[in-house]
């Protein structure tokens, strides 16, 4: 029960300070009694859980010891893993990718319109793995699982930038509303 709880603290305490950068004393401190777990925990919950959580390792602005939830995480459990991928590869797919499906676009917090359920994303093989594909981080990306199951008609060819704004010049109001939150957001940074 304690392991469980400390767990949920450090969860706890990342979600409180998304975006904002905490070092490892603030976490060890969160987690309670128990300091010796808590990189194990911080590590599950980046590498099981698809956390995006930023370490020096991955970003040059960061130092070690300090550590950075970029943003909400994914309802759980919204990453499937193929047991065979390390977490390590798992994690850097995900980053790569920007934790966005790579056919159609869809990311975890967006409700999918072809099923109307949450987003839940898979690490897929671009070349089979029955046709010799590797576990590579060159042969893996970030997929949903409709996109994952075939289930979209969508070709992997990505969109030109005439054919997006003629889409976003067709839309409602409302729409392109989201689409322009959704790039000062990103642009933000
Ligand atoms: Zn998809």
């Amino acid at each position: 029960m304690r392991k469980q709880g400390s767990k949920e603290r450090i969860r706890q305490f990342f979600l409180a300070n998304v975006g904002r950068v905490i070092t490892s004393i603030e976490i060890r401190d969160a987690a309670g009694s128990n300091v010796s777990e808590w990189a194990r925990r911080v590590r599950e919950l980046r590498e099981d859980e698809g956390w995006p959580i930023l370490t020096h390792h991955d970003n040059a602005g960061l130092k070690p010891g300090q550590y950075l939830l970029k943003e909400a995480p994914p309802e759980r459990p919204a990453v499937a893993f193929a047991r065979s991928i390390s977490g390590k590869i798992r994690a850097e797919v995900l980053d790569r990718n920007g934790f966005t499906c790579q056919m159609c676009g869809l990311t975890p917090g967006d409700i999918d319109p072809s099923t109307g359920r949450k987003v839940r994303l898979h690490i897929g093989h671009i070349v089979d793995k029955s046709i010799g594909g590797k576990d590579e981080l060159s042969n893996l990306r970030t997929l949903c699982s409709t996109c994952n199951q075939g289930a979209k008609n969508i070709t992997a060819v990505k969109p030109p930038a005439i054919w997006l704004l003629s889409q976003i010049r067709r839309a409602g109001i409302e729409e392109q509303n989201a689409v322009y939150d959704w790039l000062r957001k990103k642009f933000k940074e």
